[in-house]
């Protein structure tokens, strides 16, 4: 969680660093350029069609003039209106029609003035009206006095400021009459008021036109400064510019910004889509690094109780030896198999069974110290390496532990269940520095403690190692042996009726001459045998030579050894029947010796495999009776044809108090049950006579013969 926080902002960071802000300064470039580009396209365009306004305002203007002093004309160079002038009393009304009135109907001047000779005032009309007495305001005196009206000698028209207006004026010399020349003067006068600008604005196009004699212009507006011929300043003209760039602005402007806002959406839709992108990608990376973490996890952890496997305990022991090596320091393995766990597996089932192990799993890691190791490496096995290891007590302490620990009960689903633990150990360097030695050594050890009767712990000696040696080497001979049955061959000791005098039958025993060793006891390598599966081939082979027997004397009983491994091996009853008539032997003449161990591992397929082989006509002993554990009531159950008392009883008669009692007591329930009773193991007279007491059927003991050759018990019988 902490690790999906921590990249996730890195991830934004990244994000930001690598693709917003890249993308974010394009856009802002893109559209500043773009912005700036239309900003000054505008600007551009308006000053430019200002520019052009105002030459079409200033070509306006000086067409009004000249229009102005064309219009004057028109009566300067009137003759009537100089004859009339002329006159010594001229008719008024007939000026006032044609000059003061006519020009302002006509032409809007609103100032109409006749000067005479020396410059006096003869008429004044204003707006069309004749002013009586000539008067006017000052300002108009004092543009009369000015050199363009005083000195002016052509006609002329010019702007001039009167007063606080401006005004459009036209000075015209009446020329009509020959006689004085120069003698009259008309004077014109055109407000720039309103009125004049409206016909100004609309031959100019120009939309509100205004005029100012203020200096001070609204900065907004376009304006022209209208200034006399001279250059005198007479006042701003200002109008509504045309703007054709803000016009185009106004028509690509939303356009564009819905551009920009579009651009800008697909911009962020596209962010949008690489962040969900990348970051599922980031995620399914973390993803994967996760379930390489887990892989890594499994394949370094027992699924089941989660501890270290063997890889990883493998790995763990390598680096303690490695430091134990540089450092002097001793190292402890333990190799931990539980007892009678098979059989918990068959009586709970497998739920039970893997309970069973995630308890003891447990129970181990609550007894070690941090520094040890608790690993699993197979179905019922543990592992511990403890990397730093004071004294062997403390070894040998742990173990007795975990055998206490492991011995208590366990509630599986409801019920109470035992186990118990054998336990092999190792030390380094003692007993090796290398792991493999190590592991080896200490699964020697725990060997020997199975084979001591389970529930121990033993730490590895070398003798141990000889003796595996010595046994590994023997089961290779025998495997060789057993190619053409060389050094093999099967011995048969006599069964006798009870009063000594008569062979009822024989037990086959396997013999072997090793090469080498000489006679090596069955005692010996039947063990080997089994645990290298090589019984089987073994234990036919004999059945094989037991049917010969029979065939050949075929008076007695062949009693042939059954190994626990044999009978368990699937197929095994039909085997022998196969066996049995392929040799073309009575199976009723044959009687297969099979041990208590094999009634108590798997009770049902035990019975089961029974009363198949009896079905088949096989004869059945339970032989070493009384060398177990189990109740003579309860292999009592069992369907046999014969008891074989141990060894042990006929040789404890006479030493042991009760030893007579307990033969007399197993024979009598025997005998109750209709079975057959035998006794091994006789070497004395009296032994004999105290089994012929208790009730005995059948004796066999050195008292009568070892084991021997075919034709020597041939010869015997
Ligand atoms: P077992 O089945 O109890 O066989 C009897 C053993 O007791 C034989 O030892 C026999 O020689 C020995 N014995 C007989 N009478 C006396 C006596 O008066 N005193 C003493 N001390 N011992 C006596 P052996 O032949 O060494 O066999 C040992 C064990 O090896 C057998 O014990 C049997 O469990 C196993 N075995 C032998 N042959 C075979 C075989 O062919 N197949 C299998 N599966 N096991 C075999
Ligand atoms: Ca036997
Ligand atoms: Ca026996």
């Amino acid at each position: 969680m902490i690790n999906t926080i921590k990249l996730s902002d890195g991830f934004r960071r990244n994000f930001v660093r690598e693709v917003i802000l890249p993308l974010a300064a394009i856009l802002l470039l893109t559209f500043a350029g773009a912005g700036a580009g239309l900003f000054w396209g505008t600007r551009l365009t308006n000053n430019e069609a200002q520019e052009q306004q105002q030459r079409m305002i200033e070509a306006s203007f000086e067409q009004s003039l000249a229009e102005h002093l064309r219009q004057l004309r028109s009566l300067t160079r009137w003759a009537p209106l100089a004859s009339q002038l002329d006159l010594s009393q001229p008719d008024q009304s007939w000026l006032d029609e044609n000059v003061g009135s006519w020009l302002y109907e006509m032409f809007d001047h609103e100032l109409v003035l006749v000067l005479g000779r020396d410059n006096q005032l003869i008429e004044v009309w204003r707006n069309g009206q004749r002013v009586p007495d000539r008067h006017v305001e000052p300002q108009v005196q004092a543009m009369l006095d000015t050199t363009l009206v005083q000195a002016s000698t052509t006609d002329r028209a010019d702007f001039v400021r009167i007063g606080d207006h401006a005004a459009s004026l036209a000075v015209g010399e009446i020329s009509g009459n020959t006689r004085q020349p120069g003698r009259y003067r008309l004077i014109s006068v055109k407000y720039l008021d309103d009125h004049y600008l409206h016909g100004l604005a609309n031959r100019s196009q120009l939309r509100q036109l205004h005029f100012s004699g203020d200096t001070s212009l609204p900065n907004d507006k376009a304006h022209y400064l209208l200034s006399s011929q001279q250059g005198d300043p007479v006042g701003y003209i200002s109008w509504q510019p045309d703007r054709p760039g803000a016009q185009m602005l106004r028509t690509i402007g939303p356009s564009t910004l819905l551009s920009v806002v579009m651009i800008t959406l697909v911009c962020l839709f596209m962010v949008r889509r690489i962040w969900t992108s990348s970051l599922s990608l980031s995620q399914s990376l973390l993803k994967l690094g996760a379930s390489e973490a887990q892989a890594q996890h499994l394949a370094f952890h027992d699924v089941l109780t989660g501890l270290p496997n063997r890889s990883m305990v493998e790995d763990r022991l390598s680096q303690a030896l490695a430091f134990a090596a540089r450092y002097d320091h001793r190292v402890a393995l333990l190799l931990i198999d539980l007892d009678r766990f098979k059989t918990i597996n068959d009586t709970y089932g497998h739920h039970a069974g893997d309970d069973l192990i995630i308890q003891v799993g447990h129970r181990l890691t609550s007894i070690v110290r941090a520094s040890d190791t608790v690993g699993r490496i197979g179905g019922d096995e543990f592992i511990i390496v403890m990397p730093d290891v004071e004294n062997i007590g403390q070894v040998q302490s742990l173990a007795k532990r975990i055998i206490s620990a492991l011995s208590e009960p366990y509630q599986l689903f409801g019920s109470e269940a035992w186990i118990g633990a054998s336990i092999g150990l190792a030390l380094a360097p003692k007993d090796g520095l290398d792991r493999q030695e190590l592991m080896r050594k200490a699964d020697i050890a725990l060997y020997e403690a199975k084979n001591c009767g389970r529930g121990q712990f033993r730490q590895f000696e070398r003798v141990m190692d000889e003796s595996l040696r010595t046994r590994q080497q023997i089961a290779a001979d025998l495997r060789q042996a057993l190619l053409h049955f060389d050094g093999l061959a099967v011995w048969y000791q006599p069964l006798m009726e009870i009063s000594g005098q008569r062979v009822d039958g024989v037990e086959a025993l396997l013999r072997w001459q090793h090469p080498e060793r000489g006679e090596v006891p069955p005692g010996e390598f039947i063990a080997i045998a089994e645990e290298t599966g090589l019984i089987i081939p073994l234990g036919e082979w004999v059945l094989r030579e037991a049917c010969k027997t029979s065939l050949r004397l075929p008076q007695l009983i062949v009693a042939v050894n059954v190994s626990p491994v044999q009978f368990r091996a699937s197929g095994f009853v039909e085997r022998m029947i196969e066996i049995v008539q392929s040799e073309g032997a009575d199976p009723q003449r044959l009687e297969l010796e099979i041990t208590e161990g094999v009634l108590i591992e798997d009770e049902h397929e035990a019975r089961n495999n029974i009363i198949a082989l009896r079905n088949a006509g096989f004869r059945i002993a339970l032989d070493d009776f009384g060398t177990g554990y189990s109740s003579l009531n309860y292999l009592s159950t069992f369907p046999v044809d014969k008891i074989k008392i141990d060894r042990s009883f006929t040789q404890s008669l006479g030493v042991a108090q009760n030893s007579a009692a307990i033969i007399e007591s197993v024979v009598r329930l025997g005998h109750a049950m209709g079975l057959m009773v035998t006794a091994e193991g006789v070497e004395t007279e009296g032994q004999m006579s105290a089994l012929a007491d208790a009730g005995c059927n059948q004796l066999q003991g050195y008292l009568f013969s070892q084991a021997v050759p075919f034709e020597e018990l041939e010869r015997m019988v």
